[in-house]
């Protein structure tokens, strides 16, 4: 998509600090971390959301969670939360499939701590 912010960010062609690339998929940090570690993991071909999701995105999906749980691991994460933001009323601003690698709370003041849902 040629005015999607995070198919740019997928690209190449707008900066993101990258921690992770393939050939389908980024891992970056966000511009305004919400956790002491906060990733976003996208998929390189551009989908809306998850209400968008079809049978046949169902490796892509899987290789985010994948690429996550990697990340997470090489960071040395004892826990985390992975979010997919559903939609406006779900919290989702951006409108590229991605998933929210949150955590690195252990240690922190209780305010820094996860919310428990
Ligand atoms: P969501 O609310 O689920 O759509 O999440 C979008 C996320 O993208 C937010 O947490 C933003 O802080 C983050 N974000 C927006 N622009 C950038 C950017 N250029 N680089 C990194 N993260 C970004
Ligand atoms: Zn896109």
């Amino acid at each position: 998509m040629t005015d999607c912010l995070f198919c740019k960010i997928g690209e190449g062609s707008v900066p993101s600090d990258t921690v992770f690339e393939d050939e389908s998929v980024k891992v970056f940090k966000d511009i305004h971390p919400k956790a002491p570690v906060h990733l976003l993991v996208i998929p390189k071909s551009h989908v809306d959301s998850v209400m968008n999701l079809e049978p046949a995105h169902a490796e892509m999906v899987s290789s985010l969670i994948y690429a996550a749980k990697k990340i997470a691991r090489e960071l040395g994460l004892a826990g985390y939360k992975l979010v997919f933001n559903v939609g406006r009323e779900g919290g989702q601003v951006i409108d590229h499939l991605h998933l929210h690698l949150l955590g690195g709370w252990s240690g922190r003041a209780d305010n820094d701590a996860p919310l428990h849902i």
